[in-house]
């Protein structure tokens, strides 16, 4: 993170953490009685999108920690349960939907840790499986440097057997993390790509090679490992690409401890495409054979997705017989042409993914 700003809700000034991400940040916090002023602070950059990743604003979550992944009608959701931890990414990857998701988007991060653990608690003593991450609205592993709080997680998902914790990552910020006593409850995942791609689109990030490194360096230190090949960028000959990184992959990690990788292709609301081309300028990422999906958002055209998904699968499913593979956000029809099958006929996505975290994480049935 290379913070420029640090801002402290007033409120919340008196938190003893804020002294300390002071300190990792050596910048001292500037009180401000709403978020509107950190806001205009970042709006009054020539590139706002650009600016929040350089600004940190601390502050209480004064809504739900947890909360269901929003899903998208029309296609296949997988259940996620999304901790709500902190907002925002520090690495700028071109195709980023955070980049038009918050008004203006700023890192936020939040402080109330007390009312996180008090909520998930609530969720344990449901005595169910589920399944939570910190990497929607930001990448889990950023906060390493500044915060505990993965640490804290980690705790607290290693002292009870139904649920899991995934922490979703495209840096290599495990150091921490490596030593402590998970009981297999929480799962280090990676953002993939072809290595092109990520050196072309994903800006700031570790690089592919560094990446595995660092998920072989988690699995010899007994972490469950997940994998997300998202989002595959359909470009000419990129699929050779993908299929190479699916090789370094499986030469560098044992299949058996992958809890699930998922596949998912490029794809966006409209009103990105006029960020990403303002940001990137002359980059050909938002120039490829889209159509508008059932959801509005920009899709590759159907038959595009397939024989990506379909080529990516036959590869992973040859070195990794039995994983579990899933496609993010797709319909049936997708998951019948390039995987064989639709979730339904196996209890539904959901059930697919519970069941291969029971089995791979060892949680009570
Ligand atoms: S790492 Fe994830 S959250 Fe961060 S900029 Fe890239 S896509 Fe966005």
């Amino acid at each position: 993170m290379k913070i420029e700003a640090l801002f402290v809700d007033s409120e919340s000034a008196a938190e003893p953490e804020v002294e300390r991400i002071s300190t990792a940040l050596g910048l001292v916090p500037r009180p401000v009685g709403s978020a509107r002023e950190v806001f205009a602070a970042v709006q009054a950059a020539p590139d706002p999108v650009g600016a929040g990743k350089r600004m940190l604003y601390l502050t209480a979550n004064r809504g739900a920690f947890i909360r269901d992944c929003p899903g998208t009608a029309h296609y296949t959701c997988c259940g996620y349960r999304i901790l709500h931890v902190a907002a925002y990414c520090s690495m700028d990857c071109a195709y980023c939907i955070l980049q038009s998701y918050f008004h203006p988007p700023v890192l936020t991060y939040f402080l109330n840790r007390g009312d996180l653990a008090a909520e998930l608690q609530v969720e344990f003593d449901k005595q169910a499986t589920q399944r939570f991450g910190t990497g929607e609205f930001t990448d889990s592993l950023i906060w390493e440097g500044v915060s505990p709080r993965n640490a804290e997680l980690i705790h607290l998902f290693a002292a009870q057997d139904r649920c899991v914790l995934e922490l979703k990552t495209k840096t290599t910020a495990i150091e921490r993390l490596l030593p402590l006593a998970h009981r297999r409850r929480t799962i280090l995942a990676w953002s993939l790509n072809r290595a092109a791609t990520a050196s072309r689109y994903e800006r700031g990030t570790a690089g592919i090679d560094a990446r595995l490194a660092a998920a072989a360096r988690a699995a010899a230190r007994g972490y469950p490992l997940a994998f997300h090949f998202d989002p595959i960028v359909i470009e000419e000959g990129a699929l050779a690409g993908y299929l190479e990184t699916i090789e370094t992959l499986f030469s560098r990690i044992d299949a058996e401890q992958i809890v699930w990788i998922s596949l998912g292709a490029l794809r966006f609301m409209p009103a990105l495409k006029a960020v990403i081309e303002r940001r990137f300028p002359g980059t050909p990422l938002a120039c490829g054979e889209f159509i508008t999906g059932l959801d509005g958002k920009l899709r590759y055209f159907k038959p595009l997705r397939i024989r990506a998904y379909r080529a990516m699968a036959q590869a992973i499913r040859r070195r990794a017989p039995g994983v579990c593979l899933y496609l993010c956000m797709e319909d049936d029809e997708v998951w019948q042409e390039a995987l064989g099958f639709v979730p339904g006929r196996r209890g539904g996505l959901a059930a697919m993914l519970d069941e291969a975290a029971v089995r791979v994480c060892g949680l009570a049935r």
